[in-house]
């Protein structure tokens, strides 16, 4: 059984889906603004990966993936282009289908603009105003954080830690860790009309909305970078435990760690910034997925081209295997294929599956049989193109 880290409960935990043969998947995805950067790629890989490893285990799969219009750095664009928001999020989105194409990704059920879903935002503050949970501080709308339930334990922050953070400044907070919802105060070049004033929805209330309008009260497995487990994760656990009723309405949070690029967070500032469709126009993306995953996804990975090309040798033996496979296999051959897809029930560890790929090329070539139904299997899991 596939057993995965829950960064809420910090320990691996067996994934026993609400629905019994369907998974259905969160995962926060990109701010509509630029290209897909090589971290966003690793979080789109390492979904679509355990989505592939669970359809090989006969589970369905259902992933949304919700694409962020409403937010400071599209409207900066916007306005520096001299087009409505709109226009910038739609050829980004486009863009990010691209770049999820060029990556192999078909995983992916379900693409929510945030934008559509206003009203959505709406309603779900209004039952939080009605729950007294949320208030009104100089037009702004918070939700207060300082009664809840485990607040905090998705971060590991207690209470004094909660208290140190300066979140969401703005007059007549109750709290200073409190989350804005709704944002009245500030200009930003673009507005939504509401019950609460003109303003924009805030940036956690987007991904409830979208969540429950897609999955309604429940979901098995939240994703994302790691980075987003607080205030951000923090945040969407709290409103959709509020929203919903319900106190473990999201089974398993399952954070990817950072891209660094020659040891630094890639920034455009830097000049380090890495793009995904660089390097599958360069190396293509088979040898992209082999480099990402020989990593576990929860460890950190520090980009250099040495190091990916350090995984080409394995991809030369997948090719070399690949004109070697026969109509059977032999059962030496047999017991490293299951120990490959074993590895992945151990949290997704793929580092350890690579490995075991290594010695099913190696005896292939060395005149080992394998069956081409074996073959294909592993690489239909891994997503690599034969
Ligand atoms: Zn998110």
């Amino acid at each position: 059984m596939l057993k995965l880290f829950n960064s809420f409960s910090s320990k691996k935990e067996d994934l026993e889906p609400f629905e019994r043969s369907l998974v259905k998947i969160f995962i926060c995805g990109p701010t509509l603004y630029d290209y897909t950067h090589l971290g966003h790629a690793r979080i789109f890989l390492t979904y679509d990966l355990l989505c592939r490893f669970l359809r090989d285990n006969n589970y369905a799969t259902d992933v949304l993936v919700n694409m962020t219009d409403i937010n400071q750095n599209v409207f900066n664009k916007a306005k520096e282009k001299g087009d409505d928001y709109s226009v910038i999020a739609r050829f980004y989105s486009s863009q990010f289908m691209l770049d999820l194409n060029l990556l192999n990704i078909k995983s992916i059920s379900r693409l929510a603009h945030v934008s559509d879903y206003v009203s959505s935002m709406e309603k779900e503050i209004s039952k939080l105003l009605e729950q007294k949970i949320a208030y009104s501080a100089n037009g702004n709308i918070y939700l207060d954080v300082s009664t809840l339930k485990d607040y905090g334990a998705l971060s590991k922050q207690s209470k004094e830690q909660l208290n140190l953070h300066r979140l969401d400044v703005g007059p007549n907070k109750k709290n200073q860790e409190d989350i804005m919802l709704w944002n009245c105060s500030e200009d930003f070049g673009f507005s939504w009309n509401s019950q609460f004033g003109k303003g924009i929805p805030w940036w956690h209330i987007q991904d409830t909305a979208v969540a429950i309008e897609n999955f309604d009260r429940n979901y098995d497995i939240h994703g994302g970078a790691r980075e987003l487990s607080y205030p951000h994760h923090e945040a969407h656990l709290a409103q959709y435990r509020l929203i919903t009723g319900s106190d473990n309405p999201i089974k398993i949070w399952m954070h990817v760690g950072l891209v660094l690029s020659n040891g630094e967070k890639m920034s455009k500032s830097l000049g380090n910034v890495v793009w995904a469709r660089d390097l599958v126009h360069r190396y293509g993306q088979n040898l992209l997925r082999l480099y990402i995953f020989s990593s576990h996804y929860r460890n950190d990975i520090d980009f250099t081209e040495s190091d990916l090309l350090t995984k080409k040798p394995l991809l030369e033996k997948l090719y070399k295997a690949r004109s070697k496979v026969s109509d059977r296999s032999d059962q030496e051959l047999v017991i490293l294929v299951e120990n490959f897809f074993n590895s992945f029930n151990d949290d997704l560890n793929s580092p350890e599956a690579l490995e075991i790929l290594d010695k099913i090329c190696t005896n292939v070539i060395g005149g080992s049989n394998l069956s081409v139904d074996n073959f294909l299997r592993v690489c239909r899991v891994l997503g690599i193109e034969s």
